[in-house]
């Protein structure tokens, strides 16, 4: 058994972004996992757009795709991330790069800081961590202080600044975790 991503495109986001970015998902991720890309497109209500700050509101996003596609995803086995083209914020953050709801196998990621001084396989680059990083804490990894894609980050100097994968401690515990859904049945 192998745990699914499917990576849907949110508010107009364009699919072959999610194409290009999949081969670096897929390779980040490794073993134990498989990435899917959705052409179906989702679309959120306009009530989840702050236009006092111009940012989407990350954990109302989730919440809606949680409930979308409350007869895809199962939590630990089959996730949902959503790709917004869009910036995001949640709680007392100004902005989030990605946002993981524990518990609902749904995260949320948004474009549009990543898109700064980067040309297309940076944008890419960035966007694959992102990505990376919110599946793990859907697998129930927590934040790292190693040189790892678990790292947290909020600032793009520090998104920058980590690799794309995890460290051999995450890496190990991601692996105990995808086993745990294979005992499961
Ligand atoms: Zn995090
Ligand atoms: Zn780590």
């Amino acid at each position: 058994m192998v745990v699914r991503v499917l990576l849907v495109p949110v508010n107009g986001l364009d699919v072959r972004i999610l194409d290009n970015v999949e081969p670096l998902v897929t390779e980040s991720l490794g073993r134990g996992f498989r990435v899917l890309v959705s052409v179906w497109s989702a679309t959120v209500p306009l009530a989840f757009y702050d236009f006092s700050r111009m940012q989407y509101r990350a954990e109302a996003i989730n919440a809606y795709l949680s409930e979308l596609f409350k007869d895809v995803v199962k939590p630990g086995r089959r996730l949902v991330v959503g790709v917004v083209e869009g910036d995001g914020y949640a709680d007392d953050l100004n902005f989030v790069f990605g946002l993981a709801t524990p518990g609902t196998g749904v995260a949320s990621v948004y474009t549009r800081r990543l898109w700064i001084d980067a040309h297309l396989s940076f944008f890419l680059e960035r966007l694959a961590k992102v990505i990376t990083h919110e599946v793990g804490h859907l697998m129930g990894l927590p934040h790292c202080r190693n040189n790892c894609v678990m790292r947290f980050s909020n600032s793009l100097a520090e998104l920058d600044a980590k690799p794309r994968f995890f460290c051999p401690s995450c890496r190990a515990r991601l692996d105990r975790l995808v086993l745990d859904v294979d005992n499961e049945g």
